[in-house]
């Protein structure tokens, strides 16, 4: 890469609108250097700059676009870059020509920023679909048909075709067909995790915290892995929290609701002509196609995520994750027998107090394989049963194990004197070598068994303890994970 161009244009229509044209030319400027500042093999290449002021992207004649295209064809250009593909051309059929036969085959690089539009990426026939319906779009901009171009962005939008920029974090654009969400399968079920700690009472904050704790993935990170550079380095919306997960980032996915398979738009429009301001439309505006693309989470569990983070705002405090947590003892120790999963304690209340808990597998409920599961009443009892059979001690028991420890502790040191008479004997020639060996392992292996034994009874005698109810306490001193499924306890692992 040797040469390239940037291309930077204002319109009349947008200096009368901002006031000031060297605004918007420097804020391209801007953004392409910045962008080019941040491309190892770019950075080391001359930049030319070639600027139309006072003309529309339709016009298809302007000096600094000859210029630049006369450049091209003499191939003293390797590169082109522009901020927004409208910047270089409106024209779509002309646009569509430049780049996937001109640019091609002058072997141009073609950068659009924010389009997201690098020729470098584009597998053949890659998002040329894409491409052209975004210059569709600009068409009917720049022939300021906007009824029509509304028009025909709904219909495009309504008959399913995902038309908007970067798909939501965990979907991916189709290969084959770009207008067409596919499942991202590396972060789906980090979004589904997300959701599963939103439901298990954790604040929007504590979600973010976790996320980054356990290293999974930002949608900005999967969003440059994809891509193959950080789309978002050169907007000025970007921040260093972009990297990490935000409560701002959790809410914005639990307020997706493409994660349910539906599909929102006309939630707000950029205009293409006074800087891409964005206007939000209200709520009543939204249109929805609803099993658009593959679901990651179930209508109910985005609604139960939305009604806790809305519940959270409206009365601070209910809390809901101490009252989960608080009202069983059992709560974080329950597993699904199936999947391995957590066991969800979901409170029905009537706004004040707890009216019953209910346990569920969100996860075998994603997968339509939900079992009906004990009540939490029944479960409790039943642990509480296992775990006083199998620990509760009281003390004439305890008194029991250590006389048993003490004689154990007794026999050994009666083996070790045994051991030395056995050994005298050998050294003055009482008793053969042979015997002797005979003997000692005997002794040995009487003195290794008594030893396990008083380790056992270590063990036993520091479990020990009484067990009268069901407390956080015993549940934690006892037990590591107990696994459930619709016929009940199936297995409990032990601390
Ligand atoms: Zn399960």
């Amino acid at each position: 890469m040797n040469n390239i161009a940037i291309y930077l244009r204002i319109s009349v229509l947008e200096k009368g609108n901002l006031g000031h044209t060297e605004d918007t030319i420097n804020s391209q400027r801007n953004i392409i250097k910045n962008f080019i500042f941040n491309d190892q093999e770019l950075k080391k290449a001359n930049i030319e700059e070639y600027i139309d002021e006072g003309y529309s992207g339709s016009t298809t004649s302007r000096p600094g676009l000859d210029k630049l295209l006369l450049k091209v064809k003499q191939g003293k250009i390797n590169c082109i870059i522009v901020k927004d593909m409208s910047r270089f051309m409106r024209n779509y059929i002309e646009m569509g020509d430049y780049l996937e036969n001109i640019f091609p085959f002058m072997g141009i690089r073609f950068i659009a920023i924010n389009d997201g539009y690098d020729s470098s990426n584009e597998v053949q026939n890659g998002t040329e679909l894409d491409i052209q319906f975004k210059n569709l779009l600009n068409d009917y901009y720049s022939r300021d048909i906007s009824e029509k171009m509304t028009t025909a962005l709904l219909v495009a939008k309504k008959q399913g075709k995902y038309t908007s920029g970067a798909p939501p974090y965990g979907y991916l654009k189709d290969p084959e067909d770009n207008y067409k969400l596919i499942v991202d399968e590396k972060v789906a079920e980090n979004v589904r995790y997300i959701f599963q700690l939103l439901l298990e009472g954790h604040s929007l904050n504590e979600t973010a915290k976790t996320l980054n704790s356990e290293g999974v993935m930002t949608a900005r990170a999967r969003r440059k892995e994809i891509k193959g550079y950080d789309a978002y380095a050169n907007r000025w919306e970007s921040t260093v929290e972009d990297t990490i997960w935000s409560h701002s980032m959790v809410r914005r996915i639990a307020n997706n609701e493409a994660y349910t398979g539906t599909f929102v738009f006309n939630k707000s429009r950029k205009s293409k002509l006074d800087g891409g301001k964005v206007t939000y439309h209200p709520k009543e505006e939204w249109i929805r196609v609803y099993d658009n693309h593959e679901a990651l989470i179930s209508k109910e569990t985005f609604d139960e995520a939305n009604n806790i983070i809305k519940s959270r705002k409206r009365n601070k405090m209910f809390k809901w994750g101490e009252r989960k947590y608080k009202n069983s003892p059992l709560a974080t120790y329950v597993r699904c027998n199936k999947c391995g999963y957590k066991i969800r304690f979901g409170i029905s209340s009537n706004g004040k107090e707890i009216v019953s808990i209910n346990l569920y597998c969100y996860h075998c409920r994603m997968l339509e394989q939900e079992e009906k599961l004990p009540h939490n009443k029944e479960l409790e009892k039943e642990v509480f049963k296992i775990l006083k059979d199998k620990f509760h001690t009281d003390k004439t028991e305890k008194k029991k194990l250590l006389d048993e420890q003490k004689e154990l502790y007794d026999r050994n040191d009666q083996l070790l004197k045994k051991k030395r008479i056995e050994f005298e004997n050998y050294k003055f020639g009482k008793i053969s070598r042979e015997d002797f060996m005979e003997t000692k392992n005997q002794i040995q292996e009487s003195e290794e068994e008594n030893k396990e034994r008083i380790g056992a009874i270590d063990e036993e005698l520091k479990q020990a303890g009484s067990i009268d109810s069901l407390t956080k306490e015993i549940v934690e001193k006892y037990i590591d994970k107990i696994y459930i499924s619709g016929k009940g306890i199936e297995r409990i692992e032990y601390q």
